[in-house]
């Protein structure tokens, strides 16, 4: 659907400056997201860390003409010829009430789902349970947010015959403005948690919010059995029909009569409105069998009959959450993205991909299965991926299944192949032939790409460290939460990014825009430069012997000696260098590197300003104690020094020189001290170095049991005869030893891994390559998997356990670990 951008000024109640026609079919709040600029309107969001008027020159020139402002930019008919511009006073009330009006054209049923667990999951089974009967349009992966709800709501088109929409809320008082987007006639309330119960009172409070969203609706699904929620429903008034499920109550409209857990399916009996039914769901978890519910009553309740119902239910996928980035084979990086294979996931995924930056000029592939998305003509369909795929510069282009083949001259990608099956494909000369590549992998289930990533995958050693790049960001907001919108932040990459992996987390952290990374050695500068990263980086300990690389590659090294001084800029004007950008060191306090700020400043400046080859870019001094109130008196006693010493190299100079002494623990304590930049580390791996606290888990070190025995009493365990056992006991070995990380302290006992949900202590010495552990009476089997850290056991247990710094546990990973990134 498309609209003017007349009628578009109109729904908005903006004032029009500008008189280019223009149709608007895409909405962008992202400039890194633009895909097709003619018939896109971007919206200039401004949050307290950004504003999207500052990129309205390059979408401009990137061929955008509609702009959704609060100010003009300030010759637009000068510098924007053919540009609109609408202003309004609020851009993201502006956004809500686009969606708001584009909602009112549809009189089909909405579905709305809130609750603090399961929403997606809900959402994605009821896609699957309905779109075989009906054209669904649905909120893309987890899009439930004040921003998200607005850009799901605008994909209802001409054909959707129901709407099925995600509302998430954090804090009191933001579901209006969801409830008035989406309007739906069926609401949803999946399961209550704890979930951003910070900032509500009560559980009753949230509880109340949260139903909101179903103020006008027709019906509403939800659990009978939770007292929370039946409670807060009779004190909003709720006028239109309660569908509750209940294991209790059989009066409420669906009795779940039994509930049977087998091997890997659970089968559900149950009476819906005085009528009996039932079916095998393909999971156990009791997550999954709770969401089930919920989607049974929605299903029924939209009209789907119970023989479909059961049908469908058994052949539920599960629903993927995540965008996983792997290292394959033969130089290929492996993009895999098993959520469902329709249009607006695999916008999502191609976008991903394009904003990863590769500079190892390797092509980019796709390979993807036929699309399961009704209501589109499949022309049409396949004409809007090609689209996308070439805008995304697909440079290959793999199709699998029938449907595709068949509408081979609509992709318009120069190389294309196709096969029927995922057999056919990984038997053929197109897959052996598979070489530097980085290829995105998008199939629905149904079609095996399991099978296909499983080939392509570098073969891993059972060990892995998992790391989640949405944490990384989620903890860099957590600190940017402290400071000024206006203060710089330099990331901390150095040690291969705490462990986590610089290459990888230097790409998420350069599209969210942080100023600065930093490194420890040249070295480490030229990985990021070879992969792709643009974001300026500074050298912490620059060699004297690679200066030369230092300039090659963009890095700016940190100067803290005159000896190191005097021989970078005699390099400097060896090579003919003007104004290279470094960063000066001052010791107020730490005693490790850097200039005295009072003894040797004087001298500094003299040197600095008798040439010409490098320049003072920022000074930084570094406290010994942010992360502890014991060391209060001396970070202030260390930051006046460093106000001192930066004062008068400032003076000397009339460009403005970026001061900085934060670090993790110090943008928390001392937000009054951020000056023009702070300097992230720790914090932004997961640990709050103040007080252990984990904020977001970014790296969890996994593996998996290899093989399990029974050892009677009195016997030992391991090298040396020292895991003597006090009772007949299960040992489970598993492949991880000190020499991918795992430190020998940590054996006999002195610390435990996490088996299914439970403790397992180690067990006599740690070996090199493998460990055992004590897994009596626990309800585990060889191949299930073994949590290191991570999660459910924070790092810091094992720090606490060494006498250490979580700082150790982490860098000491071994680089033979394999890493798997992954994004919600
Ligand atoms: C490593 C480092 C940091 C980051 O410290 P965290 O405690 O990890 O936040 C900051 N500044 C300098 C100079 C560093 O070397």
């Amino acid at each position: 659907m498309k609209y003017t951008i007349e009628k578009v000024a109109t729904l908005i109640g903006a004032r029009r400056i500008g008189d280019t026609d223009a149709d608007i079919r895409w909405i962008l709040t992202d400039s890194r997201s633009l895909c097709f600029p003619e018939e896109t309107l971007f919206f200039s969001l401004t949050s307290e860390r950004n504003d999207g008027h500052r990129y309205i020159p390059e979408l401009y020139r990137r061929g955008v003409r509609s702009f959704v402002v609060t100010h003009l930019p300030e010759n637009p008919s000068a510098d924007y010829p053919d540009a609109n511009f609408l202003k309004v006073v609020d851009t993201l009330a502006a956004l809500q009430r686009l969606a708001e009006r584009h909602r009112d054209e549809f009189d089909i049923p909405i579905v709305g789902i809130t609750g603090s667990n399961g929403k997606t999951m809900v959402k994605e089974w009821l896609y699957q349970l309905l779109s075989p009967q009906m054209v669904v349009s649905r909120s893309p992966r987890s899009y439930n947010s004040q921003i998200g709800v607005p850009l799901s709501v605008w994909l209802l088109d001409e054909h959707t015959e129901v709407g099925l929409f995600e509302a998430g809320i954090s804090k009191p008082g933001e579901m209006q403005a969801l409830h008035d987007i989406i309007q739906p006639t069926v609401g949803v309330l999946t399961s209550l948690g704890a979930a951003h119960q910070e900032n509500f009172r009560s559980i009753d409070e949230k509880c109340m919010e949260k139903i909101t969203l179903f103020h006008d609706a027709d019906v509403i699904v939800y659990n009978a059995d939770d007292d929370t929620a039946g409670r807060c429903l009779r004190c909003s008034g709720f006028k239109g029909e309660k569908i509750g499920w209940s294991r209790e109550n059989r009066q409420s409209a669906m009795f779940v009569e039994s509930v049977t857990t087998e091997d890997a399916s659970t089968l559900i009996h149950y009476i819906y409105k005085g009528t009996a039914g039932a079916y095998e769901l393909p999971f156990i978890d009791k997550a999954s069998v709770e969401c089930s519910l919920a989607c049974a009553c929605t299903a029924l309740t939209l009209g789907v009959d119970a023989d479909s119902l059961a049908r469908r239910m058994s052949g539920l996928e599960p629903v993927a959450m995540r965008l996983e980035v792997k290292e394959g084979r033969h130089g290929c990086t492996l993009i895999n993205d098993s959520y469902n294979s329709d249009i607006s996931s695999l916008g999502i995924a191609l976008d991903f991909m394009n904003r990863r930056p590769d500079h190892k000029g390797r092509r980019r592939t796709l390979i993807l299965s036929d699309i399961c998305q009704s209501g589109m003509q499949y022309d049409i369909l396949c004409r809007t991926v090609s689209d996308l795929a070439v805008k995304r510069g697909v440079e290959k282009f793999v199709g699998i299944g029938g449907r595709l083949a068949s509408q081979k001259e609509m992709i318009k990608v120069d190389e294309k192949y196709f096969f029927d099956t995922v057999e056919e494909f990984v038997r053929s000369d197109v897959f052996m032939e598979l070489h530097n590549e980085v290829i995105l992998i998008k199939g629905a289930r149904a079609f095996g790409f399991d099978r296909i990533t499983e080939l392509l995958e570098q073969k891993v050693h059972e060990t892995i460290l998992e790391v989640n790049l949405n944490a990384v960001v989620d903890n860099l907001n957590y600190y940017r939460s402290f400071m000024k919108p206006s203060t710089k932040i330099v990331c901390m990459v150095k040690a291969d990014a705490y462990g986590a992996g610089a290459v990888e987390v230097a790409k998420t952290l350069q599209d969210h825009r942080v100023d600065y990374l930093a490194v420890a050695v040249a070295d480490e500068g030229v990985t990021l430069r070879k992969n792709g990263i643009t974001c300026n980086i500074i050298i912490m300990n620059p060699e004297m012997t690679a200066f030369k690389t230092m300039f090659d590659y963009d890095l700016e090294p940190e100067v803290y000696s005159f000896r190191l001084m005097e021989a970078l800029i005699k390099a400097a004007e060896r090579e003919g260098l003007t104004g290279f950008p470094v960063h000066i060191k001052l010791d107020t306090g730490m005693h490790r590197l850097g200039f005295n700020p009072e003894t040797d400043i004087d001298e500094v400046i003299n040197r600095l300003k008798h040439q010409n080859a490098i320049i003072p870019r920022s000074v930084f001094s570094h406290f010994v104690g942010a992360d502890s109130d014991d060391f209060d008196t001396f970070s202030e006693c260390q930051f006046k020094r460093f106000i001192t010493g930066a004062e008068r190299l400032q003076a000397a100079f009339s460009h403005k020189i970026l001061r900085h002494i934060s670090n993790s623990a110090g943008i928390e304590h001392f937000p009054e001290r951020q000056l023009d930049m702070c300097r992230l580390g720790l914090g932004l791996y997961g640990v709050d170095s103040r007080d252990n606290r984990i904020l977001s888990t970014v790296s969890t070190l996994k593996t998996t049991i290899l093989q399990m025995r029974n050892v009677p009493k009195e016997d030992t365990v391991g090298y040396s005869r020292k895991g003597k056992l006090h009772r007949d006991s299960v040992i489970a070995a598993i492949p991880i030893g000190y020499a991918d990380g795992l430190n020998r302290k940590l054996g006999n006992g002195r610390c435990y891994c996490i088996v299914n949900g439970k403790k397992a202590p180690y067990i006599g010495n740690i070996c090199m390559d493998v460990a055992m552990v004590d897994v009596t009476g626990i309800d585990c089997k060889e191949g299930d998997m073994v949590e290191i850290f991570g999660a459910n056991l924070p790092v810091t247990v094992l720090s606490d356990a060494l006498d250490t710094i979580p700082y150790e546990v982490f860098t000491g990973v071994s680089s033979r670990v394999k890493k798997v990134y992954y994004q919600d």
